[in-house]
């Protein structure tokens, strides 16, 4: 499970971990009064489970108070990544002389942790050519060693005071790392600033079944959607495309994310509502996915147990509501497959009975940016 850049940076300072200074805000107001309190220039980051937010527009650079008051409130209810916007970080601006990378996960080709380091940070690992990234594999039963950590500051050419802090994080950052349960936990960037190092940015993912052992808010480790799924015993992955995607059985839906990829587009989202589902089960899947606020949904639903005439009956009450602002495609066969297409038909719903003709709709909708509305409700 990840961790909101707050929390997470709370973690890291509870290990000794430099981060800037900064609080976490819900309103436009209390932005500008840290902004103010701080009294220095500020970052504003929106709080999402989601990195590359600078390059989505989640990062903003203001003036002054009344700037980051101004930021806070275009930022907050935005949508970036497919996560609506609810918290930001308004933090110190840090002055970087350069950015660097350092992250620590599991190998699970060779079963022990393994310290990844750049000195080419700040933008994603994966970019990263491999002549500038450096490894350090950690033989668990004896844990990072000093000797390491230098060896991986000569092969990234840091010195002096700046290896020794490099030292200090990088030993910090494992024993946090075994101590939390991590799976992953990244400072990208890890900012040189003078003659000073700090974790501009943190990332902590914790292995979901030591829960037990940490005291994490459940909503701070799995996003407000998550949570709302995990209460009503669904399951909902959150990914990077374009169209919020509803079926039954994890075999539909990759299918059905498989053809949306083939037909050029991708999923924004997926929410499994499994076998059985009934009207209010999947109103209730409805109504979470339209708060994702996507342009497209994608409903497949292959009716077995689950019946067509209540599935429409669901996607009708959900449209009636009016939350489902962006554009539906629905796909539905199986038991009771006429009564429902008839209802929808009726309701003025875009539906088929092929899969591939249904994703290609969507992939076209999500293209020409049909139905992409804004929080005020206005197409454009
Ligand atoms: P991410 O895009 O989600 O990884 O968010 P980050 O917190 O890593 O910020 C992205 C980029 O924004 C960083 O690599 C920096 O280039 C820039 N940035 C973030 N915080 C600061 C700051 O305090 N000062 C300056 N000058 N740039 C910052
Ligand atoms: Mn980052």
């Amino acid at each position: 499970m990840k961790l909101y850049e707050h929390m997470a940076k709370e973690v890291f300072n509870s290990y000794g971990i430099p981060t800037p200074r900064g609080r976490v805000v819900t309103s436009a107001d209390e932005a500008g009064a840290v902004a103010e309190e701080l009294g220095v220039p500020v970052v504003v980051k929106v709080q999402i489970l989601a990195g590359g937010r600078g390059k989505a527009g989640g990062i903003k650079f203001p003036r002054d108070p009344a700037e980051a008051r101004r930021a806070a409130d275009e930022l907050l209810g935005m949508n970036i990544s497919g996560f609506a916007v609810e918290r930001l970080l308004v933090e110190e601006r840090i002055d970087i002389d350069s950015e660097l990378y350092l992250g620590m996960t599991v190998d699970a080709g060779n079963r022990r942790p393994v310290v990844i380091a750049s000195s080419r940070g700040g933008i994603s690992i994966e970019e990263v050519p491999q002549k500038y990234i450096v490894r350090e594999e950690v033989p668990i039963q004896w844990g990072l060693y000093p000797y390491q950590v230098r060896s991986i500051c000569e092969r990234m050419n840091l010195s002096g005071v700046l290896a020794r802090q490099f030292e200090k994080i990088a030993l910090s950052l494992y024993r946090l790392f075994r101590d939390e349960d991590a799976e992953l936990t990244e400072i990208n960037p890890l900012v040189i600033t003078g003659d000073r190092l700090i974790a501009a940015d943190a990332r902590l993912n914790v292995d979901e079944d030591s829960s037990f052992r940490h005291d994490y808010p459940d909503t701070a480790m799995r996003g407000e959607v998550e949570q709302r799924v995990t209460d009503i015993g669904l399951s909902y992955v959150q990914l990077d495309g374009e169209v919020a995607v509803l079926a039954n059985g994890a075999g539909a839906t990759m299918a059905t994310m498989d053809i949306l990829q083939r037909c050029g587009s991708s999923a924004m989202n997926f929410l499994d509502v499994g076998g059985g589902a009934t009207v209010d089960s999947m109103a209730q899947a409805l109504r979470i996915l339209a708060d994702t606020r996507p342009r497209v949904l994608l409903i497949n639903i292959f009716g077995g147990i689950t019946r067509c005439d209540d599935v429409a009956e669901a996607v009708i009450r959900v449209q009636e509501e009016g939350t489902l602002r962006g554009s539906l495609v629905v796909r539905l066969v199986g038991t009771n497959e006429e009564e429902g297409l008839k209802a929808l038909e009726e309701a003025g719903v875009t539906a088929f009975q092929k899969l591939e003709a249904a994703a290609r709709k969507a992939a076209e909708m999500a293209q020409r940016g049909d139905g992409e509305v804004d929080a005020d409700g206005n197409s454009g």
